[in-house]
């Protein structure tokens, strides 16, 4: 019997174990979108391929198999390439496909023809064109076990309009390329667990840092143990949140500053010493700080500060060793130690001034206000997406995190409008993987402004996400309506409009009534907690919370102006 490049594509994706597909249809890939269903894939189509990009990576982190994102050629496959950015720079699996202008158009000026695979190359770890229809399988077989070993990242697969519906005899295309059982985990050397185990049990002030790298490596059993059995302080990186549960005794977030800045030893358990951990240098560590560096992929060792021990291992398998060894030495670092007394001191002190602020009762609302009501009348362990800059800096320390895996956001690449791509993967991965679990979108209302258009495909797919908009009117704040009339009227509204500044207190809810259902307004908390209880019981939509708050709320003044420092 005869197979198309379609059917060989989805036949062989279905192989590679592929669950889920987000995309956009449209010329050549709408046969290819059915021949995905009738494969037995899950399509989910959305309403941006850049939010459809951004789900198929979310739907890979949370699952460990990358997520499929299917777009049409050109400019379809070029709004996806910030999406591939993100994905590249998290080091989450993605397997991004797009159709391509007929072979024979190529180069004549074709119907959206563009130099795909090039363009890709960058923002992938593998791209290519699958030359023949025999040569699909081999090609997804490779491209699924690019994104997904090692270190994960990006693959791109092209295939043009001639290739999809190209003929071939069924019996002369191999579906399951090499039919090879799953990789198996990296083990660390035992020299180096010694020298780990040596460094960590000898230092007077060591700190643990999780990272997403442990999330995706499902090492949190693994890491709670040793957490629990050295009572050793930990911090997680924004997305290492719930590996170890942020209401563990041993979680040092809120006295994060000073953690860092003392340490004496790191063990740093995937993790990049980038941006986000301050680039592990002084001023926010130690000159002499030691580190301990546990990854799946070497070539990370040693980037921006030498590691004393440098361990090329999966997390899991390390932590577990270390575990072992750390017990034969009867290592348990002292509650009464100086440095569990420091860190006490200081963790105390922060949040007495987050509780004064979450307790303030004026109006319009603050934000640790805002996410106090949120934290207390949400779901226990529900999945957390969040981004906007202050909604999600200020909101990482209120919500949450007892489960690995349960938080969302802007990532190592900091990226904004992720949030609804990464909510709707997120809802479908509950829908059938944790069905009492729900999705908290909380977003800025700049961020909610990027993708807002994705509550169509929320509603389409009948997915319960609640969405909670914390709307200050702008960029970082905004302004008053009062005094955003003053200024508009002061001149050329181009030139007189604060770059920052959004339209006043948009009413984001009313977006509900597109679909035939109401949404919530909120300006106290009381009125949050009302809206929660309602949304909470809605299963089969979403649900928008728009809370305005005051336009000139902002953070706790920080010790470091860290994105700004520079040594040049
Ligand atoms: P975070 O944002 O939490 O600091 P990063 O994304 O910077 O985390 O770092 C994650 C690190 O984890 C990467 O360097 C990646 O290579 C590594 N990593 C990913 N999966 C594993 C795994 N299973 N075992 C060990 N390291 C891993
Ligand atoms: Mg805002």
């Amino acid at each position: 019997m005869a197979v198309d490049g379609n059917n060989i594509l989805a036949e062989s994706l279905k192989k590679q174990g592929i669950e889920y597909v987000f995309g956009i249809v449209g010329i050549p890939v709408i046969e290819t979108s059915l021949a995905l269903q009738a494969a037995g894939l899950k399509y989910v189509g959305m309403r941006n391929e850049q939010a459809a990009c951004y789900a198929a990576q979310a739907i890979g982190y949370l699952t460990g198999k990358p997520g499929v994102c299917l777009v049409v050629s050109g400019p379809g496959l070029l709004h996806c390439i910030g999406g591939m950015a993100n994905a590249q720079v998290n080091c989450w699996p993605l397997l991004v496909i797009a159709g391509s202008c007929p072979e024979d158009h190529e180069g004549i000026g074709g119907f959206q023809e563009w130099l795909q695979v090039e363009s890709s190359r960058m923002y992938s770890k593998y791209a290519a064109r699958p030359p023949s229809p025999r040569l699909i399988p081999l090609h997804v077989e490779k491209a699924v076990r690019y994104a997904s070993a090692g270190r994960p990242g990006v693959s791109y697969l092209d295939m043009p309009a001639t290739l999809l519906t190209a003929e071939i005899d069924e019996d002369k295309v191999p579906l399951d390329y090499y039919n090879a059982g799953p990789i198996q985990l990296a083990h660390p050397n035992p020299e180096l667990v010694e020298q780990a185990a040596d460094l960590l049990s000898k230092a007077e002030r060591p700190l643990i840092i999780v990272g997403k790298g442990a999330a995706y490596g499902r090492a949190e059993e693994a890491v709670s143990k040793l957490v629990e059995a050295t009572k050793v302080p930990f911090l997680p990186t924004p997305m290492g949140k719930g590996v170890v549960p942020d209401e563990s005794a041993y979680c040092v977030s809120t006295a994060r500053t000073q953690a860092l800045l003392q340490a004496d030893v790191v063990l740093l358990l995937g993790a990049r010493l980038n941006w986000m951990l301050h680039f592990g240098q002084p001023p926010r560590y130690a000159p002499d700080a030691k580190v301990i560096q546990v990854d799946i992929s070497p070539e990370e060792f040693h980037n921006s500060v030498k590691s004393e021990v440098a361990v090329h291992s999966d997390i899991k398998p390390f932590v577990e060793a270390l575990s072992r060894k750390l017990s034969e030495k009867n290592f348990s670092l002292a509650p009464t130690s100086s440095w569990w007394q420091a860190l006490s001191e200081k963790q105390k002190k922060n949040t007495q001034f987050v509780e004064e602020q979450a307790s303030s009762k004026l109006l319009p609302l603050n934000y640790y206000a805002v996410f106090k009501a949120v934290q207390a009348n949400i779901p226990r362990d529900s999945i957390i997406v969040s981004e906007g800059a202050n909604t999600m800096d200020i909101g990482r320390g209120i919500l949450l995190n007892n489960k690995p895996r349960h938080r969302l956001d802007a990532g190592t690449f900091g990226t904004m409008g992720v949030g609804p791509g990464f909510a709707v993967a997120a809802a479908m991965w509950c829908r059938d993987y944790a069905p009492d679990k729900r999705v908290i979108c909380v977003e800025g209302d700049s961020a909610f402004g990027f993708s807002g258009m994705e509550i169509e495909t929320m509603f389409r797919y009948k997915l319960p996400v609640i969405i909670v908009i914390v709307n200050n009117n702008g960029i970082y704040g905004g302004f008053e309506r009062q005094v955003m009339e003053d200024l508009q009227a002061s001149g050329d509204l181009a030139q007189c409009t604060p770059p920052t500044a959004l339209s006043t207190e948009v009413r984001y809810e009313k977006m509900m009534e597109m679909f035939g259902a109401s949404g919530h307004l909120c300006r106290t908390v009381p009125e949050i907690k009302a809206a929660l209880k309602e949304a909470v019981k809605v299963t089969d939509r979403p649900s928008i919370i728009n809370v305005l708050i005051d336009p000139q709320a902002s953070r706790k003044p920080q010790a470091f102006n860290w994105l700004t420092e520079s040594k040049l």
